[in-house]
């Protein structure tokens, strides 16, 4: 089947973006609008909802909103403030480590590199790469998550088996301009419109390119 064109579809998405419901990560970002905030509000959203990561990220940042005083928390109380997000025992402790390492060898402030994000506790290539484009505006990657790797494959991009090499086989065909956005914009779609499970191919504004339509159209 031909793969939908990169370029209609980047346009139509992002001029039907206004409809889709904002991400919670991108709600952090456009209220705090710094990298700190980013990388903590996306290692809460790890394995959770985003109807769960606002409100807890909020709740948090209430509690503390710089690494100084993210270490001078005590541990239980950011256990209770990201309650229910997905492993939040863990994801109380990683925040604490972060903020620690943050201090003691990047002087408070969050790495630039990819490299460097990497190698805090908790961080993976997503996470890194979402505050490398999201927190810093370094747009040298394109964040792969679950949708962006589902909804590329649907749409005919890449043919891979895991998101990982979903980043690497998107960067050598889109273009440059659009690697900002596609995260976000992949997200928002693929949680309103090309959803997981049964995706509401009547309702897609780009179903004319996609050549997994004919098959998924039944809602
Ligand atoms: S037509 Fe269906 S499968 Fe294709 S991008 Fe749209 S919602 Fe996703």
């Amino acid at each position: 089947m031909k793969p939908a064109p990169i370029e209609p579809v980047m346009k139509t998405l992002l001029a039907h973006k206004q409809e889709f419901q904002t991400t919670a990560l991108m709600n952090v970002q456009e209220h705090y609008k710094t990298p700190f905030h980013v990388l903590i509000s996306c290692i809460l959203s790890l394995r959770t909802k985003d109807a769960v990561t606002g409100p807890a990220s909020q709740r948090l940042f209430q509690l503390a909103n710089t690494p100084e005083a993210m270490i001078n928390v005590d541990v239980k109380a950011i256990e209770k403030a990201i309650y229910p997000a997905g492993f939040y025992k863990t994801k109380a402790r990683t925040i604490q480590k972060i903020c620690k390492i943050l201090l003691e060898k990047h002087g408070g402030q969050v790495p630039t590199t990819h490299g460097e994000l990497l190698a805090l506790p908790g961080v993976g290539p997503k996470t890194a790469a979402i505050t490398m484009v999201y927190g810093h505006g370094i747009h040298e990657h394109i964040p792969c998550d679950s949708h962006v790797h589902q909804i590329a494959n649907r749409l005919g991009w890449v043919k891979t088996k895991k998101p990982e090499d979903t980043e690497h086989a998107l960067k050598k065909i889109v273009p440059k301009q659009y690697w900002r956005d596609l995260n976000d914009l992949f997200v928002q779609f693929g949680q309103n419109i090309c959803v997981p499970v049964s995706p509401w191919c009547s309702k897609c504004p780009v179903a004319k390119y996609c050549p997994k339509v004919s098959v998924t159209r039944s809602r």
